[in-house]
């Protein structure tokens, strides 16, 4: 197989990860087979490609008949069967192990047995969940950013057995939306959050320890290391809960102190001070 021979995308979970993910797809002229459980989040799914698009429409990015293509590629369905004879599916369902293992178990079934299967967890090992199917060298990690449609990177994960074949497919296939690739092995946490992570886990150490106040913290790291947003706010942005889980296996999986979570990290999360979802965090987000 090669990357223009992938005419089908399926895409598994249609939350914020998976309807920036169909978007790309869709955008590039692949048609996109658009999975999820529940029928409400496909139909909030369809809804958000369509302002996603008319965003991008208004930027000159691309034309209406980009747009009004794009959204015609994307057919939503309930039942993964829908899949059988998609080249590629990415899962983009929450991150539990056991609901991947669970969603992987089914994919196995029911694709063609050269379907290329990716996962777009952020922190769960590739090799793992590729343990779990009868073909772990079609199995690889694809971990796009958020928001998908404007991010530039994705990171490539090979698991231990993924095969060459399947890493430049995904590499090319990567380079046919429009992104970015970068091919990392897998390790816990690979290379983005394996380093993100500890920055926003340290910069919640200095605010436990009395270094420095929030606003204080963020303007170092915005005004001296120029980083668009500071780690505080960043770790507001994504959810300290996922801050905190991913920290966690960073902690069990690398076996080193050095990526012990912060207990005010923890404290927070027990508190519900979740980050902007929950409206507060580290800052306050009750009038935004
Ligand atoms: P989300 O909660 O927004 O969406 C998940 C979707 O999966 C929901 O629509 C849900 O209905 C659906 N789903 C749940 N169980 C299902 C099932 N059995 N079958 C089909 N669909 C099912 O989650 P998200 O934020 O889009 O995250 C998805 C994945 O992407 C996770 O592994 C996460 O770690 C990873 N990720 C998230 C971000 C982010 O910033 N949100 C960034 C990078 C990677």
């Amino acid at each position: 197989m090669n990357a223009s021979q992938v005419d089908v995308v399926g895409v598994v979970g249609a939350g914020t990860m998976g309807n920036g993910i169909a978007h790309v797809f869709a955008l590039a002229g692949m048609d996109v087979v658009l999975v999820d459980a529940v029928p409400e989040a496909l139909d909030q799914a369809r809804s958000k490609i369509e302002k996603n698009l008319s965003r991008q429409l208004s930027k000159n990015r691309i034309d209406a008949a980009e747009a009004k293509a794009a959204l015609e590629r994307v057919r939503t369905e309930t039942d993964m069967e829908t899949l059988a004879s998609a080249p590629l599916v990415v899962e983009a369902v929450p991150e539990s192990l056991d609901l991947k293992l669970e969603i992987f178990g089914r994919l196995d079934d029911v694709t063609r047995p050269d379907a290329i299967l990716a996962s777009n967890t952020s922190s769960i090992s590739i090799t793992e969940i590729a343990g779990s199917i009868s073909r772990p060298q079609r199995f690889i990690g694809m971990h796009f950013m958020n928001p998908v449609p404007m991010m530039q990177l994705v990171e490539v994960i090979r698991g231990l057995e993924t095969d060459d074949e399947t890493t430049e497919v995904t590499l090319a296939l990567c380079e046919r939306v429009g992104k970015t690739p970068v091919e990392v092995n897998d390790f816990p946490g690979f290379v983005s959050n394996r380093i993100l992570m500890p920055m926003i886990n340290e910069a919640v150490y200095c605010l436990m320890e009395g270094v420095a106040q929030p606003e204080a913290i963020d303007t170092v790291m915005k005004l001296g290391m120029n980083h668009p947003m500071g780690p505080l706010a960043l770790a507001d942005l994504i959810g300290l809960d996922t801050c905190l889980f991913i920290m966690r296996i960073l902690h069990r999986d690398l076996g080193d102190g050095k990526y012990r979570p912060c207990p005010l990290l923890a404290k927070y999360v027990a508190a519900g001070r979740l980050g902007r979802k929950s409206g507060r965090g580290f800052y306050d987000y009750a009038d935004a």
